[in-house]
C-alpha cells in the first residue's frame, strides 16, 4: 500500500532516495511525492476498469501540483477540475482537453467560456440556472457543448459528514425529479447535449454498497431519460475510493470493479471514473523537524516545524496520520507524545497521545499519508510560507514546487498613501 515508502538500513526510503538527504538539501516542513506509488495507484484503477475501457479522470483538486498532474496525464489520465484556475493547471500538465471534466456548484461566467473555449469534453452541471448559463454562454460563442448532469442520489456512503456529498440536505447535484424534468426537456437548451449523468457521492468511501446503490438510480434515470430522447452516452461515477490511513479495510479498485462492471457492461455506456485521494493519498508524506520537546502537566509535546496550515486534516476533520521518525534508532523506549505545529491555535496538532520511538528536538519524523489534500489545502496562516514538493523518481528528485519566502507572501500587499 505505501510500497514505495519504506525502512531499510534504519531509515526512511522514498522509492531509492533517503528521505533524510533529500530533506537535508531542501529544508524542512517538506512534501515528497512518489512517482512510481502515483502512478501505479492510476494504473491500478484502469486496469480494474479495462473491461468498459473508463476514462480515467484524476481529480486534480487531490493534489494540482502540475508536475504530479502532469506525470498522471503522461500515464493516460484525463483531469477532473473544479475552477477556471484547475482548468489552466490540467492544460498546462499537457492533459488532452477531450479528457477534461469539470465539476462545481458555483461555475462562474469567465470559468465557463474558458473552459468552453478551451474545448473540454464534458461539464458537470450542478443546477438548472448553470444549464441556462452554459446555454447562453455556448449561444454566444456559437458553440455545441457536452453536458453530464450531477444528479444527487440520495446515499449515504457513512463516511465523514465533512466529506460525504451525496445525501438530500448536500449542496451538490440536482435532485433526481429535476434531473429526469431537465432530461425530458432537452430542447430547452438547443447549445447544449445532454451526454450524460454524473454521480460522485463522497469521499473515504470503504465498500461498493454506497457506490452500487448511487449507480443503480443513475441507470434508471438514464433509462427514462433516453426514452424521452436525451442522448445519453456518458456515465461518471466520482471519485471516492477510500485509502488506508490507519488499519481501515478498503476494497481494492479491482473488487469495486468486480461489484460494479456486471451492471457497468450491461449499460453499453462510456464510463468515467475521477479517483483523486487513492491514486495519490498514499504517495505523498510531510516531513518536518521536531524544534522542541516540551513537558507539561505530564503531558509530552513533540513541537514540530510544520503546523495545520501546512496540512490541515488532523484539525479539520479530525484524520488520523500515520507517524513515524525518519530515521530509527533501535532499542530506544517509547513515549507518549502529542505532536503539535506552532501555529497559534490549540486545534493545530497532527496526534493526541501517539506512541512513539522516544523524540528528541531536531528528530525527523514522517506524517504519512499526506498526498491528498495536503499541500492544495495548506495556507499561509501565520505568515507561514508553505512548503516544497518534490518528486522521486527512483533515485532522482526534484523540486516540483519552491518553498515559498516571506517576499512570495506580503508581494500584493500595499499601505495606501494616506496612511503613510
Ligand atoms: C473531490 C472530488 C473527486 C475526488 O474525490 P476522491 O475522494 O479524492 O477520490 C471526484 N469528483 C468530484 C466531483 C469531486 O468533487
Amino acid at each position: 500500500m505505501r510500497h514505495q515508502f519504506n525502512y531499510r538500513n534504519q531509515q526512511l526510503w522514498c522509492e531509492k532516495s533517503s528521505v533524510a538527504e533529500i530533506v537535508k538539501k531542501t529544508g524542512t516542513p517538506a512534501y515528497l511525492y512518489s512517482y512510481f506509488s502515483i502512478v501505479d495507484h492510476f494504473r491500478q484503477v484502469q486496469k480494474a476498469f479495462k473491461p468498459v475501457n473508463a476514462l480515467i479522470c484524476f481529480a486534480v483538486k487531490s493534489n494540482s501540483n502540475i508536475a504530479v498532474c502532469r506525470a498522471l496525464v503522461k500515464a493516460g489520465s484525463g483531469c477532473d477540475v473544479v475552477s477556471g484556475g484547475e482548468l489552466i493547471r490540467a492544460l498546462k500538465a499537457g492533459a488532452n482537453p477531450k479528457k477534461i471534466v469539470y465539476a462545481s456548484v458555483g461555475k462562474t461566467d469567465r470559468e465557463i467560456e474558458q473552459a468552453v473555449r478551451a474545448g473540454i469534453l464534458l461539464f458537470n452541471v450542478e443546477s438548472e440556472q448553470e444549464l441556462g448559463r452554459i446555454d447562453r454562454i455556448c449561444a454566444r460563442l456559437k458553440k455545441k457543448q457536452k453536458v453530464n448532469l450531477r444528479m444527487n442520489p440520495e446515499v449515504d456512503p457513512h463516511t465523514h459528514h465533512f466529506i460525504t456529498t451525496g445525501h438530500k440536505a448536500s449542496k451538490f447535484g440536482i435532485d433526481m425529479p429535476t434531473v429526469e424534468k431537465l432530461l425530458a426537456n432537452t430542447k430547452r437548451y438547443p447549445h447544449l447535449i445532454f451526454a450524460g449523468i454524473h454521480i460522485h457521492i463522497g469521499s473515504q468511501i470503504l465498500e461498493a454498497r454506497p457506490f452500487k446503490a448511487a449507480i443503480g438510480k443513475a441507470l434508471a434515470v438514464i433509462a427514462r431519460g433516453r426514452k424521452n430522447g436525451a442522448p445519453i452516452e456518458y456515465l461518471n461515477i466520482g471519485g471516492g475510493l477510500g485509502i488506508i490511513y490507519k488499519k481501515e479495510k478498503p476494497q481494492k479498485p479491482s473488487d469495486y470493479a468486480k461489484k460494479v462492471l456486471p451492471l457497468l457492461k450491461k449499460s453499453g455506456l462510456k464510463i468515467i471514473l475521477e479517483p483523486g485521494r487513492f491514486i495519490v493519498g498514499n504517495s505523498g508524506i510531510l516531513v518536518t523537524r521536531v524544534v522542541y520537546i516540551k513537558n507539561s502537566h505530564g503531558k509530552k509535546f513533540a513541537i514540530v516545524d510544520a503546523g495545520m496550515n501546512d496540512l490541515v486534516r488532523p484539525s479539520l476533520y479530525g484524520a488520523y496520520h500515520e507517524i513515524q521518525p525518519v530515521l530509527t534508532k533501535p532499542g530506544s523506549k517509547k513515549g507518549r507524545y502529542d505532536i503539535v505545529g506552532p501555529v497559534c491555535e490549540s486545534g493545530d496538532f497532527f496526534a493526541k497521545d501517539r506512541t512513539l520511538p522516544q523524540l528528541e528536538a531536531g528528530d525527523l519524523i514522517s506524517i504519512f499519508s499526506a498526498g491528498a489534500y495536503g499541500f492544495v489545502m495548506a495556507s499561509n496562516y501565520n505568515t507561514r510560507p508553505k512548503p516544497v514538493e518534490i518528486l522521486v523518481h527512483g533515485k532522482r528528485w526534484d523540486i516540483i514546487r519552491k518553498r515559498e519566502t516571506i517576499d512570495d507572501l506580503l508581494r500584493g500587499e500595499k499601505i495606501p498613501a494616506w496612511l503613510k
